[in-house]
């Protein structure tokens, strides 16, 4: 809905000036005024029925605007306002802000359910001036409908904050968020919206000013930040990137974020950083995997400086706000230059000089093309979805999916809200279900996404090769008309700031790939046979079972693979390496498990020697016996087969294992499904042997 007159430019009256200079000055000391820009979006929203897309930097002061026009529009009698944020801790901080400016604000979540009622009177009474929503409880059916019924017509200001992700041509679009457009549909047309983002290009820009409406207007600042000093080093290799941060870390200013693609790499580069310092540079990871309280308090512990750096995933994002955040470091970059610039714009917010660098790595494309196609959904599993729910007896909650779909839940989760978007299923308190209108998959709308997609990762390899100023290529990127050379990146400068290492030295890398390399991981023994052709179903017995085992290199961990690739193909010295850290895995597995292995056996699944050269070594070791078991030749299952056809096919190619007394140590090359290890377990069982410990040198994602 928009007013027949677009939105113009109005300054603000005298009295408007001084009501917006009030909360200005109570939030930020007494000689603070709103500059220019941030007056002229203030002056546009008082006008009823505005429409106004504020793109501006991190820093700029964006909710400066909306907690003046909010005054602004309550003192002319308007109703409160509506904001709709995406994290919680950003709330507080804002109900926090919006108080000190003499505004009364309250939020509703998860967490505060017994406020509710009185928020939803105070609001229909009027003694409350803001309302701060994530957009998931907007989308909500039950919240959604029950307030914004009773409060849609009477709203003086709607703000959507970090709008970009309404926008599903942008990075990190949320299917909850494309709900807060349909509300706009049902304003009162005199209920003015202010939308906001850092980081949207032209064509989010121009997608998000649709969808407020035809008459929307768009205030556009320059991007630069003039604090950041940006540098790439190019071509590390994965373990050297976890060096060079270890090295290097001490030398950076202040405290500050290095984000990784994984959680696994947060993990393991953690752990890097502790081999070089100890304790002596404390640092800690930050991932979705910790509770929201965990998490809090980490990000505490920067806030404070009590942490040299947060190793964090993605998971460390909007909302954070640390004004002197000295440096962000990036051990691969995000595949967009939206999010990389969203990034690493946290730091040196209120600093002259804050330190910038991508470590970047061919390796990083994986997992690049694999964000680009996450959240495309599969016509097929979606159709599948669909008819799951019309065959249901009534609304299905996403385990009930789960268990008859066979899809995963958090793809379940995101397949109905993309689903609902679409209008063809809804959510109530009892689940999902759907609502009868048909659903189509709109390929051309997917493949356009994704042909974005892939030119932003385009852009990140032209910023990663350096062939512009960095800072202009993401500013431009960007769609920022101020775009300009900085001349103080390290294209700039042609060469990384003072003081920093292209390359971590030999033995720090050296340190850091033996510790990591001994950090095994347990492999759990399988519980159940598979049935299906395989004809067995149901839990395999105890006197048949492997004990837990370990993992040597999993997937494609960085510390192993240049030592496996050579060990695989005959590396005297890489294979003296991996025994060596097999002799001290077994070791502490061994002195844990209180199992002494009497006999070492190997089991070569990829036509190679490896296993047998370790437990050769492990013999000489050990002062054991044993021998290798053999396979018979095939054609193995493809990566696609069931666990019911791999069982099938090594139960047929195992050769018949020679009686065997004792605990036994079977060391296995390489496996993904692990189904060999299982059978090889069981036939050692039945030829006597009193236990199993399989040692596996790499298991393939
Ligand atoms: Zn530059």
């Amino acid at each position: 809905m928009t007013s027949s007159e677009p939105p113009q430019d109005a300054p603000l009256t005298p009295d408007q000036r001084a009501v917006a200079d009030r909360v200005i000055t109570s939030l930020a000391g007494p000689d603070a005024r709103l500059r220019d820009d941030q007056e002229r979006a203030v002056g546009a929203l008082a006008t009823p029925g505005a429409r106004v897309l504020v793109v501006q930097a991190t820093g700029w002061g964006k909710s400066a605007v909306y907690w003046a026009a909010t005054a602004v529009i309550r003192a002319a009698g308007g109703g409160p306002t509506l904001i709709v944020s995406p994290l919680l801790s950003l709330m507080r901080d804002q109900v926090a802000a919006a108080t000190r400016g003499g505004l009364r604000a309250a939020t509703v979540h998860s967490a505060n359910i017994d406020d509710w009622s009185a928020v939803e009177a105070a609001l229909l009474d009027g003694s409350l001036d803001v309302l701060l929503v994530s957009p998931e409880r907007l989308a909500n059916p039950g919240f959604g409908r029950r307030v914004l019924d009773a409060l849609a017509g009477r709203l003086g200001l709607v703000v959507i904050d970090e709008a970009h992700a309404i926008s599903d041509w942008g990075h990190d679009f949320r299917p909850d968020y494309r709900r807060v457009s349909d509300v706009l549909q049902t304003l009162n047309p005199q209920t003015s919206v202010l939308a906001t983002t850092a980081t949207a290009n032209a064509r989010v820009t121009d997608d998000v000013a649709d969808q407020l409406g035809e008459a929307t207007l768009v205030l556009r600042g320059p991007l630069a930040r003039r604090s950041l000093h940006l540098n790439v080093i190019d071509d590390l290799a994965p373990l050297e990137r976890y060096a060079w941060v270890a090295q290097e870390l001490p030398m950076l200013p202040g405290s500050g974020i290095v984000y990784v693609l994984t959680v696994a790499d947060a993990d393991r580069l953690v752990t890097a950083i502790r081999t070089v310092h100890g304790d002596e540079l404390p640092v800690a990871s930050y991932t979705g995997g910790l509770d929201a309280d965990e998490r809090a308090r980490r990000e505490d512990d920067l806030l404070a400086g009590r942490v040299k750096a947060l190793v964090a995933t993605s998971a460390l994002g909007m909302g954070f706000d640390k004004p002197d955040l000295g440096f962000v470091v990036h051990v691969g970059s995000p595949p967009s230059p939206v999010s990389y610039y969203q990034q690493v714009g946290r730091a040196g917010r209120a600093l002259d000089e804050a330190i910038v660098m991508l470590l970047a790595s061919r390796v990083d494309d994986a997992v690049w093309e694999h964000f680009a196609t996450a959240t495309i959904p599969d016509p097929d599993r979606m159709n599948r979805l669909l008819t799951t729910l019309a065959e249901a007896a009534g609304p299905m909650t996403v385990p009930a999916i789960e268990a008859e779909t066979g899809i995963r839940r958090g793809r379940v989760e995101l397949m109905c809200k993309q689903l609902a978007v679409d209008g063809a299923v809804e959510r109530s308190s009892d689940g999902w279900s759907t609502t009868g209108r048909p659903w189509t998959y709109d390929a051309e709308h997917y493949a356009g996404v994704l042909a974005v997609r892939r030119r932003e990762a385009d852009i990140m390899r032209a910023f990663i090769r350096g062939e512009k100023c960095l800072m202009r290529l993401l500013t431009e990127s960007l769609d920022d008309p101020a775009a300009q050379e900085c001349g103080q990146c390290s294209v700039c400068r042609g060469e990384v700031t003072p003081g920093l290492a292209l390359r971590p030295d030999p033995e720090t890398l050296a340190a850091i790939g033996a510790v990591l390399r001994r950090d095994a991981q347990i492999l759990a023994p399988r519980k159940m046979w598979p049935g299906g052709e395989f004809g067995t179903r149901g839990r395999i017995p105890a006197e048949s079972t492997a004990e837990a085992g370990r993992v040597l290199a999993f997937a494609d961990a960085p510390q192993w693979r240049d030592v496996l690739d050579a060990a695989k193909s005959g590396d005297g010295q890489a294979r003296a390496a991996l025994a060596d850290t097999a002799v001290s895995v077994v070791a502490d597995w061994t002195r844990a498990a209180g199992i002494r292995p009497d006999l070492i056996v190997s089991l070569d699944l990829t036509g190679g020697d490896l296993a047998e050269a370790l437990a050769t070594r492990l013999r000489e070791v050990g002062r054991r016996s044993g021998g290798p078991l053999g396979v018979r030749a095939g054609t193995r299952p493809g990566r696609e087969a069931t666990g019911a056809t791999e069982a099938v096919y090594w139960r047929d190619h195992l050769e018949p294992v020679p009686p065997v007394t004792g605990a036994v140590l079977l060391v296995v090359d390489e496996t993904g499904s692990g189904w060999p290890v299982t059978l090889a377990a069981a036939a050692l069982r039945d030829a006597g042997a009193d236990a199993v410990l399989p040692l596996v040198i790499h298991q393939t994602a």
